[in-house]
């Protein structure tokens, strides 16, 4: 069920004890909204308590109170009266759902959620759901301390790809101005984020050996075997060494995580791709979504070519 901007901002000002996710294979904007979110709502007073059910790349460990992050254990309960859902529909929260039956409240900025079984506010044109994040913390009267600025400019960075795509609006680079003007540092965030270990730029260059080409050069396609894979914890950045390519409307990346279970990423200039990974299970924006296709590498680049091929 679909629910206004105030309404959401009412379920969280009457809730005392807020447990706020996001989604599994974390990102910037994921491990950026939470963690800004969780230090606005005890700056008002509120407990408030982070868990995601994943590891987390290194490049975001820097942030602030990343530490307090707890993954759910097996069998574990905790006690709150609001579960906070963030930039994911509820079914990519992995264990966080069975730690407590506390009403959900769900705030993103995906085109492909529906909202369907929970109290959703979604903002589609946002860049990212720091931005919602942002907006909201105007609303709770809650101050923006440098700490908190740098996990929102982090998530915005990271979902425009440094202010570079489609989604970047006016309203996304005056939340990045005013983040700087509350303590931002945007240079320490992006040597941050850069960083790669050099498992991963070895395996970046194993990707780009891989590249195939699709449909007249209209579809590029990248793959990464588990037994590159498990060498480094993030693709980050790897397609869109691909998607530049001038005839290329469609770049994808198939990384095998671990035996039949690929991880699907998709780029477009022009196709929506929310739509493509929509009908594979997945999901995101028109210009980047994903999925993940429980088969092996070579019946997986099938699918996903022949999914493509339809939509173009
Ligand atoms: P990525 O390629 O991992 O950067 O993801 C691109 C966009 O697609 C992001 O907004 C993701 O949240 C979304 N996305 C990726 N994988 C999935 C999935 N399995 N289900 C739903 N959305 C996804
Ligand atoms: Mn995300
Ligand atoms: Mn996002």
């Amino acid at each position: 069920m679909l629910i206004t901007f105030k309404e959401a901002a009412e379920k969280i000002k009457a809730a005392n004890k807020i447990l706020i996710t996001a989604h599994i294979q974390p990102d910037g904007d994921a491990i950026g909204s939470t963690l800004a979110l969780m230090q606005m709502l005890r700056d008002l007073g509120k407990e408030a308590q982070i868990f995601i059910d994943d590891t987390v790349r290194k490049n975001l460990h820097a942030l602030p109170h990343f530490e307090e992050i707890r993954r759910p254990k097996d069998g574990e309960k905790f006690d709150a009266d609001l579960i906070i859902v963030l930039d994911t529909s509820l079914d990519r929260i992995g264990n966080v759902s069975k730690l407590t039956d506390a009403p959900i409240l769900n705030i993103d900025h995906h085109v492909t959620n529906s909202g369907e079984g929970v109290e959703l506010y979604v903002e589609k044109r946002a860049a990212a759901t720091c931005e919602i994040i942002f907006k909201l913390a105007g609303e709770l009267d809650a101050q923006i301390t440098p700490e908190i600025a740098t996990c929102l400019y982090t998530g915005l960075a990271t979902d425009t790809g440094f202010f570079q795509f489609s989604n970047t609006r006016a309203e996304t680079l005056a939340a990045a101005s005013k983040l700087i003007t509350y303590g931002v540092s945007p240079h320490f965030i992006s040597e941050q984020l850069e960083k790669k270990s050099l498992a991963e730029v070895r395996g970046l260059s194993a990707a780009l050996n891989s590249l195939k080409m699709f449909y007249g050069g209209k579809v590029a396609g990248m793959f990464i075997n588990h037994e590159t894979a498990k060498t480094f914890d993030s693709t980050e950045g790897f397609i869109d060494e691909i998607r530049v390519i001038e005839t290329v409307d469609v770049a994808f990346l198939i990384t095998e995580k671990a035996p039949k279970v690929c991880r699907v990423s998709m780029r477009s200039k022009g196709v929506n791709v929310a739509q493509i990974a929509d009908k594979l299970g997945g999901g995101g924006h028109i210009r980047a979504a994903g999925c993940t296709l429980k088969t092996t590498l070579d019946e997986a680049e099938k699918i996903l070519v022949k999914a493509i091929g339809e939509a173009l």
